[in-house]
């Protein structure tokens, strides 16, 4: 099977949507952006023993390049559009490919982001994926907008991303059921669109907890030119989590682990009120977890300590 009879097998379908002029297949696809949107766009690469396990099944493999991607058009408020996919492929197993097709379909249809062209070579197992969202115009929230009172919010639980990860690799033993809600929380983040639409005027400044909580709170932070005191008993933890290891190594894995994909962002204290009327009216899974303040860095509220990244996440170079 060469080049083309892969792409035509597994990767060429119709969009159906009604943004996408011309669909895979040609030289360009062509997708028209509505009057009053801003286009948001972003790419993300994953490298097979780096950012996913080799043999895992491929559709999972899929799913979770697929959604990291989204993840970053739901921390600017926008939502999908399309996406293209590079595929770098040491050789061509159609078992893997189909799988692999399967996954593409499965997240591109649940997110409503059609596939809509990309390019496939034979090499490393490599994977990249470059999303494209809509936003209103003007509206997409970035990281720099911090100030200092601001209430630092986080969506859903944190830690879940780097628990999985060692259950994963057999560092450690979870029930059944663990295992299973992790595995599931591993392959298939949830890009949380559900409150990124909702993000502006809401928030001051967003980003998405690839890195750990300190890693990317630090990112608003330094990008806003402030700092941030964070109340470590207010960490959103799944109770799975927290039965999972000791106190010390939950923490630390909320704090610095990365793959959670959860939002981080940043609320003025005047919208407060606006902030408790939506969360109790969508029923959102928001902590308050700290407040923006003047000084760099971030320190624990409670102490004063420096917190500090308990083990720097993966480092490319
Ligand atoms: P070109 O040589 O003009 O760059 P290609 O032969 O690389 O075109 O690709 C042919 C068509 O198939 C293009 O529309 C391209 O977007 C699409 N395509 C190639 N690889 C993929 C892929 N992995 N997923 C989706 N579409 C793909
Ligand atoms: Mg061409």
């Amino acid at each position: 099977m060469d080049e083309f009879e892969v792409i035509a097998r597994y990767f060429k379908r119709s969009s159906g949507s009604p943004h996408v002029l011309v669909d895979n297949g040609d030289d360009c696809a062509v997708v028209r952006v509505p009057e009053g949107f801003d286009l948001a766009f972003s790419m993300d690469t994953v490298v097979a023993g780096v950012h996913f396990f080799a043999d895992a099944p491929a559709n999972l493999v899929a799913e979770r390049a697929i959604r990291v991607a989204l993840s970053d058009l739901a921390a600017m408020g926008a939502t999908p559009l399309v996406c293209t996919l590079s595929l770098s492929l040491p050789h061509v197993d159609e078992t893997w490919l189909s799988l692999f097709s399967q996954g593409v379909e499965a997240v591109t249809t649940a997110f409503s982001c059609p596939l809509v062209g990309g390019d496939t070579v034979c090499g490393a197992l490599v994977i990249t994926v470059h999303v494209q969202g809509l936003v209103a115009k003007n509206t997409a929230v970035k990281r720099s907008g911090a100030q200092v009172g601001d209430l630092v919010c986080v969506t859903g639980c944190l830690g879940d991303g780097a628990a999985a990860l060692a259950v994963l690799k057999g560092e450690c033993s979870a029930s059944a059921a663990t295992f299973d809600y992790l595995h599931e929380r591993y392959y298939r983040p949830l890009p949380r669109f559900d409150i990124a639409q909702h993000l502006y005027p809401l928030a001051s400044a967003a980003i998405d907890i690839s890195d750990g909580l300190l890693a990317d709170l630090g990112h608003i932070c330094q990008t806003s030119g402030v700092g941030a005191e964070v109340d470590l008993h207010c960490l959103p933890l799944a109770s799975k989590v927290r039965d999972l290891a000791p106190a010390a190594q939950v923490q630390a894995w909320a704090l610095s682990g990365g793959d959670d994909y959860q939002l981080c962002f940043t609320v003025p204290r005047r919208r407060a009120t606006a902030l408790q009327r939506l969360i109790d009216e969508h029923r959102w899974d928001i902590a308050v977890v700290g407040e923006i303040v003047a000084r760099p860095g971030i320190i624990n509220k409670v102490t004063g300590a420096d917190l500090v990244v308990h083990s720097p996440g993966y480092r490319h170079f």
